[in-house]
């Protein structure tokens, strides 16, 4: 079964389209190109792993930055295409292209480091973080160095301007052909709510400052760890507003202070925001506290998707409990 999602999984990276998203994405792209040229003090003379190399353009830029030798690591078919821009790039003597798991790696020596573009919508969407985590564990010397070193997860709460657009559609459909549909409202709410949206919103639907639910260090976090992510919190609104929901973000850095965010105070990326809708929107004014706890791990049989919990009280008062699976990301 697992070996069924994972041919899956590298089928989905078989494809050109995912890696025209990624490349078109210059926030992205341009923050590791950033990191790892700044950084080659680094990188000079040192032996790196490219974990899920797909393109090769991470490679190219290690050895741009002077390493003396890069693994790029690639299980889908695309690992043909890196390798012909490998020697397109007459870069055959730097870079060795190997097309198997990561897991299933096995190096002629110990790595200096490792850089990989591992993260997924809400950050762990995919759990590629476990593969980069095991090369880790065998390979890495003790001194050696992640790129990202590391990565955080933020909520907040949501407004979204559209939503009461596309409840009044049921009243249009009344004056449209005379016949009541007021208790379709409700359902519509109950299926707004039913799947994760990744979406990039505008920063006057953040409702209140992000809260950190997630912090990771990628020299030290474990697998296990990945399993237990669970955090409380606390969002104080910002204004007279409806919240529809939750929004989470993420940020990763590299070393020599460089920050790679998917913000919606920053510029946009592939990856957007990640929204959780409620199934009942609730009014806050200004200093309305929400408070709660935010839990997420991955599914049990299917260990690429996330079960995410969500609970939280308005002002202290009763608790309400959201449970999402987050197995297909409608943008
Ligand atoms: N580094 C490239 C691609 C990033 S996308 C870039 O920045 O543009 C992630 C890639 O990792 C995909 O091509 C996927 O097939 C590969 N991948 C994911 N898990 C892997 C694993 N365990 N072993 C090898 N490759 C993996």
């Amino acid at each position: 079964e697992n070996n069924s999602q994972d041919e899956e999984y590298f089928k989905s990276y078989a494809d050109i389209s995912i890696h025209e998203e990624m490349l078109s994405d210059a926030v992205r792209t341009n923050a590791y190109r950033y990191a790892i040229l700044k950084n080659y003090e680094m990188i000079r003379g040192k032996i790196v792993a490219d974990i899920g190399a797909g393109t090769g353009i991470l490679s190219v830029f290690c050895v741009q930055a002077g390493a003396k030798k890069v693994f790029a690591i690639e299980a889908s078919s695309m690992a043909e295409q890196t390798e012909s821009i490998v020697e397109e790039n007459k870069l055959s003597n730097r870079i060795t292209v190997i097309n198997k798991k990561a897991e299933d790696v096995a190096y002629p020596e110990k790595l200096d480091a490792i850089v990989s573009e591992w993260m997924g919508y809400c950050l762990l969407y995919e759990s590629m973080l476990q593969s980069v985590i095991d090369t880790r564990d065998k390979w890495l010397k003790k001194e050696g160095l992640m790129f990202p070193a590391t990565a955080t997860l933020y909520i907040a709460a949501y407004n979204d301007e559209e939503y009461d657009a596309r409840l009044d559609i049921w009243n249009e459909f009344k004056s449209m052909y005379k016949v009541s549909m007021e208790s379709m409202k409700k359902c519509s709410k109950k299926c707004i709510s039913r799947n994760v949206k990744v979406r990039s919103v505008p920063p006057m639907s953040i409702m209140s400052h992000g809260q950190t639910v997630c912090s990771i260090d990628l020299k030290t976090v474990t697998v296990q760890d990945l399993h237990n992510i669970k955090k409380q919190f606390k969002l104080e609104c910002f204004g007279r507003s409806t919240i529809h929901g939750f929004i989470t973000w993420f940020t990763v850095t590299f070393p020599g202070d460089i920050t790679l965010s998917t913000s919606p105070y920053s510029e946009d990326t592939h990856w957007g925001q990640t929204i959780f809708y409620l199934e009942e929107p609730f009014d806050v004014d200004q200093g309305t506290l929400i408070t709660g706890e935010f839990s997420l791990c991955p599914n049990n049989f299917k260990s690429r998707f996330l079960d995410i919990n969500i609970n939280y009280r308005v002002n202290n008062g009763p608790e309400t409990k959201k449970y999402y699976y987050m197995n297909d990301c409608i943008t």
